[in-house]
């Protein structure tokens, strides 16, 4: 159950919630209201599931938004994190730091890309490649930037001008002069409108909070063939799709697309903050030294975190099995689609990353199914987004199918 926070009428039948002195009762009384919590307590993680103050166990889809894709209380992240906070917790990037180095290293080791950056959030990544792609253009008539509609890119004054969504961007103008939006998958108008002004193109190729909407091959082929024409950058931001989620490293493998500029966050420092902006030939050499920079970025305990995450992913098979259980997940929800077509209108993703969407609004669904045990967000008011721990089994999809079934019928 989601709660606004000055909504304490709805929270009758929720036990020990907005009770005078519990925890939701402080944080209303001192945090500005810009989160709906939920009506829901955590005292630990373990593995897919997340435990309750007062013991109860839930079956987690909400992965941490995408975060926890090694579920909780990981045994070697833990201890990774442990052994560097006894060596050193931060140093300032004055100083070389093993840990960094080695996630560099193994990042660009799987990825291909030339240079990488380490920010601390997914809206540091974003604004540090808008930097790194005006650094590339000096001197050129090259000035706008374009985002497509429906994406989120994060909070920031530069993701927001990238955006077109009044949600996120209402009473926030004036925005970032030089950028524009363009219409998501809308092939016309794609090639009417860019041309050798363009300075880069920001892609989200599997929308997250959109509500798990697919760049379509058509537009992807157009904005590779526009970009030979032109010249351009394409920036992939890959924070909610990368690092295996969708059964493959990066969301736009699924799609036959080379990006300049890749930006990632959320899974890669295995919960600690950690974003990275990676870049290939074309951009390497356009940072030079004091053009951008951070305290926290690139943090040695994330960093050793990163490497674990890495490993786990990519050369331990977690990947595979993404892939493997999200087509299981997949199949599942369009065998329920079939039954109920009049309750489901579509299922969309890949991998751990896929969005069921209702006809009808998904909260009071995704209520029903954290009474029985499951977190699942919703997202665009109407899917149920699935992004659960890649460590998930077909067991855990089982009880999420049976639980929808049962609550849609
Ligand atoms: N880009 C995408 C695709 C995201 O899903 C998010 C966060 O949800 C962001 C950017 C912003 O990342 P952060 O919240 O770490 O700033």
């Amino acid at each position: 159950m989601i709660v606004e926070h000055r909504d304490k009428s709805s929270l009758a039948g929720v036990p020990g919630f907005y009770q005078p002195g519990a925890l939701a009762e402080r944080e209303s009384q001192y945090f500005f209201h810009t989160y709906k919590r939920l009506a829901l307590e955590i005292d630990r993680g373990e593995g897919v599931y997340l435990v309750g103050k007062d013991g109860t166990r839930y079956l987690d889809f909400f992965g941490g938004l995408a975060v926890n894709s090694l579920g909780y209380n990981q045994a070697r992240v833990n201890e990774a994190i442990k052994q560097q906070v006894d060596k050193y917790i931060h140093l300032s990037n004055f100083f070389l730091q093993e840990p960094q180095v080695k996630l560099a290293e193994k990042l660009i080791g799987v990825t291909g890309y030339r240079r990488v950056f380490f920010s601390n959030s997914g809206t540091e990544a974003i604004e540090g490649a808008l930097k790194l792609a005006r650094k590339w253009a000096k001197g050129s008539q090259r000035r706008m930037f374009y985002g497509l509609s429906n994406a989120f890119h994060g909070r920031t004054m530069g993701a927001l001008s990238l955006m077109d969504k009044a949600k996120y961007r209402d009473d926030y103008a004036p925005f970032v002069p030089n950028f524009g939006s363009l219409e998501f998958n809308n092939v016309d108008q794609l090639r009417a409108t860019v041309n050798e002004q363009t300075l880069a193109i920001f892609l989200e190729c599997i929308q997250g909070e959109g509500g798990i909407f697919v760049a379509s091959h058509d537009f992807v082929q157009e904005l590779n063939k526009l970009r030979e024409k032109f010249g351009f950058l394409i920036i992939a931001d890959e924070i909610q799709s990368g690092i295996g989620r969708t059964g493959k490293f990066f969301g736009f493998e699924h799609l036959g697309l080379r990006p300049d500029i890749v930006v990632l966050a959320k899974a890669l420092g295995g919960g600690l903050p950690l974003g990275a902006i990676l870049g290939g030939d074309r951009v390497a050499e356009s940072f030079t030294p004091g053009v951008h920079g951070t305290t926290f970025g690139g943090n040695p305990v994330a960093c050793a975190a990163g490497v674990v995450v890495l490993e786990e992913i990519v050369d331990r098979g977690l990947m595979k099995h993404a892939a493997e259980v999200g087509e299981f997940m997949k199949s599942e929800a369009r065998k329920l689609q079939s039954e109920l077509p009049q309750k489901i209108s579509d299922v969309r993703g890949y991998g751990c990353m896929i969005g069921i969407e209702l006809s009808e609004p998904g909260q009071p669904v995704a209520d029903e199914l954290q009474k029985r045990g499951i977190l699942v967000n919703c997202t665009h008011e109407t899917v149920l987004r699935l992004l659960p721990p890649l460590i998930i089994q077909r067991e855990h999809c089982d009880i999420f199918f049976r639980e929808l079934r049962s609550i849609l019928s």
